[in-house]
């Protein structure tokens, strides 16, 4: 059944209720690989407020249209967060010199994978093709992670001098060890490795991708909500007890020293000669 639920307003998404208790939160934007652009992740937040805040749903499902994931941020659609509305309580995303850009992407990119880190309800990732770098941001923060056998996940971003993607969470995801390699080598992580490392819960076949990740929320979803809640906030503060949500912190702002050295060396953001490095590995 699909939910009567209205969303003309989304543009790069889909709400979707595919059983009840279920809803699902699909990237539509497979023409660009769904890149993220401002958009897309404003109006992800929007759909993951709509399901976090409806008490018929208690698992959320996180998915894409297309051959991959998220091939990550839309470098092409620029950073004007003017016809953005803040969540957090970042301002100035205008401001000269490291100000500016850094509240955007605590607002844009930290700030909002967090909050859905946070959403007291459990969430899954249901993922196939390739997930690259700001990809990782969306699979990352939730709770579970069904991946096709073709899936494979690398933040490559090393290659233009700086430390990976804004949500910092690659040690706890990959392991350090894993994480280093993933890092210096820009190399995509396979479905089967990421198993074997604990970074998905199931690995399994493209076309049985959806069913599973359904029939694995629908069994969730027979669970009661706040034993659902209090087992994920438990998981969470152990995490966090570990140093989670410092060490993302930590790297954000070694992330920005990223930014401002290639902005006093090259005038950009990040370090232009980065994509020839990627295109000769090709
Ligand atoms: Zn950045």
């Amino acid at each position: 059944m699909d939910a009567a639920i209205d969303q003309p307003a989304w543009q790069h998404i889909r709400y979707e209720q595919p059983a009840p208790r279920v809803a699902r939160i699909v990237l539509a934007r497979s023409e660009v690989a769904n890149a993220q652009d401002y958009r897309m992740i404003s109006e992800l937040n929007e759909a993951f407020d709509v399901a976090a805040r409806d008490e018929n749903v208690r698992v959320i499902i996180l998915a894409a249209d297309g051959n991959h994931f998220s091939s990550g941020h839309d470098l092409r659609a620029g950073t004007d967060m003017s016809d953005i509305d803040p969540i957090g309580t970042w301002c100035c995303f205008g401001a000269d010199g490291a100000e500016g850009y850094m509240a955007t992407e605590a607002e844009m990119y930290v700030g909002m994978c967090w909050r859905w880190r946070n959403i007291p309800k459990p969430t899954i990732a249901q993922v196939q093709g390739k997930v690259i770098a700001g990809g990782l941001m969306l699979v990352w923060p939730m709770d579970l992670v069904v991946c096709s056998d073709d899936a494979t996940f690398a933040d490559p971003v090393v290659a233009f001098s700086m430390n990976g993607h804004e949500y910092f969470t690659h040690a706890f995801e990959a392991g350090a060890r894993l994480a280093k390699e993933m890092l210096f080598t820009g190399r995509p992580i396979t479905a089967d490795e990421a198993y074997r490392r604990g970074m998905v819960n199931q690995v399994v076949p493209r076309d049985e991708l959806e069913s599973t990740t359904l029939a694995l929320a629908e069994h969730i979803a027979r669970r009661p909500m706040f034993g659902l809640t209090l087992a994920k906030q438990s998981v969470n503060n152990t995490l966090d007890a570990m140093g989670m949500y410092t060490a993302i912190q930590s790297a954000f702002g070694l992330h920005h020293v990223g930014h401002n050295h290639n902005l006093r060396l090259h005038g950009s953001l990040v370090d232009p000669a980065g994509l020839q490095v990627i295109r000769d590995e090709a």
